[in-house]
C-alpha cells in the first residue's frame, strides 16, 4: 500500500507528485462517503474539491427555496446507524442549508477534513500504462499519482449556460441556479427577469415573487409539478422511524426509486374509475415524489401517462385564476418525461399581481441586452424587458458535463469526451473500457437520478469499494470493463428506455436541453433492484464482465 501524504487542507503547487491509492474527484455525498469508506479498508485517499467547502450539489445550488424532494428521512445516509439516529431533520424536505449543514456534520463526525483539498479543480487525469496508474493534475499544480480515479462529480454539477447573443451585456447582476452566491441575495424593490421553469426555477419563483417587486418568468416548456406538501417532522414520527429505522431503508431499496413511498403496485387498467380517482386524489394528497408511486404502468402505459396528465392540469388549472395563464402553465408533454418537479405554492404564485408570465416557446429570447433582454425573431419588432437582476434557471449539461470537463485520457491516450462524443458508454454506470481503476459514482447507465440518490451512491460506493479490496486480497493491477460488456449494457439501458415513454421529450435525460449534444439515453431506467441484483450477480460470479489483470 502506498504511503499518502495527501493531508493538506492548502494547495500544494509542489510539482513532485504525491501518491496514494486513491483520487477522489468532488466532496458531496458520493467523494465523502468514498474517502471514509476507502479510509475504513486501509487506503490512503485525497479528494479534490473545486468549491471552498463541501457538500456538492447542496454547496452550489443556494438559490431561495432550494429544498430536497426525496424525504430527508430517507434522503441521508444509512451505512452508519449513528449518524442516522443523531442526527435531527426538522422538515419532511430538508431546506440547502440544512443538508449542507448535515454534509459538514460527516465531514467533522468521520474527520474526513484532512484528506480532502478545496479550492481545487481537477483538470486532467491521465492513465499511465507502465505504471498502470492515474496521474492527476489541478489547476493549483498538484500532480499525484493514485492506482484509482473515482469521479464523484455529480449528475447536475456543470451549469448550462445558454449561448444568447449578448450574454454578458446585462448591465445588472446575473445569476445561474447552480451557481448560486454564498452571500444573501436580497431582490427587494427589484425587477427581476428568471429563464426557465425546471426544478430549480419552480422553487425558487414563489421565494422570489415575495422578495421583488417584479417577476417576469420566461417559459420556454411548461412543467408537471405536484404540491410537496412540506412540512415540520412529528417528533412521534421520527422516534417511530428512527424505532426502526433499517426496516424502512430494507423497504426503500425494494422499490424502483430506493426510496419507500408506499407505491400502488396496480396499473391503471386493473383499477375501476373510482378507484383510479381515489388513488390520484390520495397521491395528491401525499404530495412529493409520492406521486410516482400512483400506477405502476403510468410510464409506460400511454392511456395511464393521460390520465395522470390531464388529473395534474386539472390541478393546475384550479390553481392559476387567470386561464390564459392556466393555460400556458399546461404541460402537453408526457408525465414523468421530464423530471416531475414538487412545490410549494408555485402555480398560485402567478396569481400574484406582481409576476408575469412570458411564454418562449414560439418566439425564443433573442439577446440579453444592458436593459434586460429581448424575446423575437432578432428583428427590430423584438418586445424588450428591462430588469434590475436576472435570473437563470437554466438547468444543467447532466450526466456527461462534468466528466468532459476534465482532460480523462485512458489507454492508448485516448479521452473520455472523444469516446463518448455519440454517448456515454459504461458498464453498469461504473465503469467504461479503456479506462482502467476509473469508476464513475453513479455515472450514465445507472439509476442515480431515477432514484433517491443518496442510496444509489451509497450502493456504489460500496461496490468500488469491495472492488478494490477484492483486487488488493488478489493482488491485482487493474479492472476494466470489457468492450463487450459494455456494449450489452449500453444496449440494455436503451431497451429498457424504449419500453417506457421517457423518449418522447426533450429532456436532460436525454442530453437534449444542450445544443448539438448527442440525443442518448443515459440514465438506467430499469430501477434500483434489478440493477443491484445485476451488480451483486456480476460480483458473485469474479466481476464477469470485467477484465482483471
Ligand atoms: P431543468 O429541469 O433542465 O430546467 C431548465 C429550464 O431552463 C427549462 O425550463 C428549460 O426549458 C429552460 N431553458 C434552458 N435553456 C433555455 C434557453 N436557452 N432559453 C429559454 N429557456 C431555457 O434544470 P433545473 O430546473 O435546474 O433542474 C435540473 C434537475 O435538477 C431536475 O430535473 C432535478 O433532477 C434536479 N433538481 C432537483 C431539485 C429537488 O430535489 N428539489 C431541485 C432542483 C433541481 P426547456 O424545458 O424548454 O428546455
Amino acid at each position: 500500500m502506498s504511503v499518502s501524504s495527501a493531508s493538506s487542507n492548502q494547495s500544494s503547487n509542489s510539482s513532485t507528485a504525491r501518491t496514494v491509492d486513491a483520487v477522489i474527484v468532488g466532496a458531496g455525498f458520493a467523494g465523502l462517503y468514498m474517502l471514509h469508506r476507502l479510509r475504513e479498508q486501509g487506503l490512503t485517499a485525497q479528494i479534490f474539491e473545486a468549491g471552498s467547502g463541501a457538500g456538492g450539489t447542496w454547496f452550489w445550488n443556494r438559490y431561495p427555496g432550494a429544498r430536497v424532494d426525496v424525504e430527508s428521512m430517507q434522503y441521508s445516509y444509512q451505512f452508519s446507524e449513528e449518524l442516522q439516529q443523531e442526527w435531527q431533520w426538522s422538515e419532511r424536505y430538508a431546506p440547502q442549508a440544512e443538508l449542507l449543514e448535515y454534509l459538514n456534520h460527516v465531514v467533522e463526525r468521520f474527520g474526513l477534513a484532512p484528506d480532502i483539498q478545496f479550492n481545487t479543480r481537477v483538470e486532467s487525469a491521465v492513465f499511465d500504462d507502465s505504471s498502470k496508474t492515474w496521474q492527476v493534475s489541478t489547476d493549483q499544480g498538484d500532480q499525484v499519482n493514485a492506482k484509482y480515479c473515482i469521479m464523484a462529480t455529480g449528475c447536475l454539477s456543470k451549469a448550462n449556460k445558454p449561448d444568447i447573443a449578448g450574454m454578458d451585456s446585462f448591465n445588472g447582476p446575473t445569476y445561474h441556479t447552480g451557481e448560486w452566491p454564498h452571500e444573501e441575495v436580497d431582490f427587494s424593490g427589484m425587477r427581476v427577469g428568471i429563464i426557465g421553469t425546471g426544478s430549480s426555477a419552480i422553487q425558487a419563483i414563489p421565494e422570489i415573487a415575495r422578495q421583488a417587486e417584479h417577476l417576469t418568468v420566461f417559459q420556454r416548456t411548461p412543467n408537471f409539478s405536484v404540491p410537496a406538501r412540506n412540512k415540520p417532522l412529528d417528533p412521534e414520527e421520527v422516534k417511530n422511524v428512527k424505532q426502526n429505522y433499517g426496516a424502512l431503508r430494507e423497504a426503500g431499496q425494494q422499490q424502483f426509486g430506493a426510496f419507500d413511498a408506499d407505491s400502488n403496485t396496480k396499473a391503471a387498467a386493473e383499477m375501476s374509475p373510482e378507484e383510479i380517482k381515489a388513488e390520484l386524489n390520495k397521491r395528491w394528497q401525499m404530495g412529493g415524489l409520492n406521486f410516482f408511486g400512483v400506477f405502476v404502468d403510468f410510464l409506460v402505459t400511454q392511456e395511464t401517462n393521460d390520465i395522470v396528465a390531464d388529473f395534474v392540469r386539472e390541478k393546475i388549472a384550479e390553481r392559476v385564476n387567470d386561464p390564459e395563464t392556466a393555460a400556458l402553465l399546461a404541460p402537453n408533454t408526457v408525465f414523468g418525461c421530464k423530471r416531475i418537479c414538487a412545490d410549494t405554492d408555485y402555480f398560485e404564485t402567478y396569481n400574484r399581481d406582481n409576476v408575469t408570465l412570458v411564454d418562449i416557446s414560439k418566439t425564443a429570447i433573442s439577446a440579453i441586452t444592458p436593459e434586460g433582454l429581448k424575446v423575437g425573431d432578432g428583428s427590430s419588432e423584438d418586445k424588450a424587458y428591462a430588469f434590475d437582476a436576472l435570473v437563470f434557471a437554466t438547468g444543467f449539461d447532466a450526466m456527461t458535463g462534468s466528466l468532459n470537463k476534465i482532460d480523462i485520457r485512458g489507454c492508448d491516450g485516448q479521452t473520455l469526451k472523444e469516446k463518448w462524443a455519440a454517448g456515454p458508454l459504461t458498464y453498469l454506470g461504473l465503469c467504461s473500457a479503456g479506462f482502467p481503476n476509473l469508476f464513475t459514482i453513479s455515472g450514465p447507465g445507472s439509476p442515480s437520478v431515477f432514484t433517491n440518490m443518496v442510496t444509489s451512491i451509497e450502493q456504489h460506493v460500496e461496490y468500488i469499494g469491495d472492488i478494490i479490496a477484492y483486487m488488493t486480497d488478489n493482488k491485482l493491477a487493474t479492472i476494466e470493463a470489457s468492450n463487450e460488456a459494455e456494449t450489452q449494457w449500453v444496449a440494455h439501458v436503451n431497451e429498457v428506455a424504449s419500453y417506457t415513454l421517457l423518449n418522447s421529450c426533450n429532456s436532460w435525460y436525454l442530453g437534449a436541453n444542450i445544443p448539438g449534444k448527442k440525443r442518448v439515453f443515459m440514465p438506467y431506467a430499469g430501477g434500483f433492484p434489478p440493477y443491484v441484483a445485476k451488480c451483486n450477480e456480476v460480483a458473485a460470479k469474479g466481476y464477469e464482465g470485467f477484465t482483471l489483470t
